[in-house]
C-alpha cells in the first residue's frame, strides 16, 4: 500500500507522517517512511540549493525528476513489492503546485508525472487557509520563510493542490485545521480505508 501525505507548507505534515508510521507499525505492518526532496544526491541538491542559491526553474524541474526516478526505483517499488507500507512526505503533486509556480504548464506536467510515476493507493492533502499556516510557520519553525512562504505563492500553491484534487481520484483533502490529535484520528480512519 502507497501512501502520500502533500500539501501546503505550515499544515504539520512531517508531524503526522511520524505519527501515522508509528500507528502502523503498533498495528503490526511493515513501514517504509520517506520523503521527497530526498536524502539521495538529486534530493541533497535540491536542498542545499535553498542557501547555496536556487537553480534555474528547468534544472531545478529536471532535479526533482531525476530525484523521484531514483526513489522510486530504488525504495518506493523495491519496498511495495515487499509488502511494506509505504508513506512518503510530499511527491508529484507537490512538483506541479510548487515548480507550476516557476512557468511549468501545470495540466501537462501532472499528467506527465502521472504517465511516468505510480499514484499512490491514498494521497491525503493537508489543507490549511493560508493566513493560519503562514502564522504557523512563523510560530513554530521561528525561520525566515522562503520565497514560497509568502501569501501570494502560498494561495496559488492551494489553488494548485484544490485543482489536483479534482482531477485525482486517489486525492482526499485534509482540514488541518483542528489539534494534532484530531488531525491524526482523521488521517488514520483515512488510511484504514486503504488498508
Ligand atoms: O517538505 P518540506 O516542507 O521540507 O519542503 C521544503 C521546501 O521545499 C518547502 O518550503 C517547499 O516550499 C519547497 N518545495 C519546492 N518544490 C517541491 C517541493 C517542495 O520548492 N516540489
Amino acid at each position: 500500500v502507497f501512501i502520500v501525505i502533500d500539501g501546503i507548507d505550515g499544515a504539520g505534515k512531517s508531524t503526522q507522517v511520524d505519527r501515522l508510521c508509528v500507528w502502523l507499525r503498533s498495528q503490526g505492518y511493515e513501514v517504509t517512511q520517506s520523503r521527497e526532496p530526498t536524502d539521495g544526491r538529486w534530493g541533497k541538491m535540491i536542498r542545499a540549493s535553498a542557501t547555496t542559491g536556487r537553480l534555474s526553474a528547468e534544472d531545478e524541474l529536471n532535479a526533482f525528476i531525476e530525484d523521484r526516478r531514483e526513489h522510486v526505483a530504488t525504495l518506493i517499488q523495491p519496498a511495495l513489492a515487499k509488502g511494506n507500507v509505504v508513506v512518503v512526505d510530499r511527491y508529484f503533486y507537490s512538483t506541479v503546485a510548487y515548480q507550476g509556480l516557476r512557468g511549468a504548464d501545470t495540466g501537462s506536467l501532472l499528467s506527465e508525472m502521472r504517465g511516468e510515476f505510480p499514484a499512490p493507493d491514498l494521497a491525503l492533502f493537508f489543507d490549511l487557509p493560508v493566513d493560519v499556516a503562514l502564522q504557523r510557520i512563523s510560530e513554530h519553525r521561528g525561520d525566515v520563510p522562503n520565497e514560497f512562504e509568502q501569501e501570494d505563492a502560498l494561495t496559488e500553491i492551494r489553488k494548485s493542490f484544490h485543482h489536483m484534487a479534482t482531477q485525482c481520484a486517489e486525492v482526499e483533502v485534509v482540514d488541518c485545521t483542528p489539534t494534532p490529535d484530531e488531525i491524526a484520528e482523521n488521517v488514520i480512519s483515512r488510511v484504514q480505508s486503504v488498508l
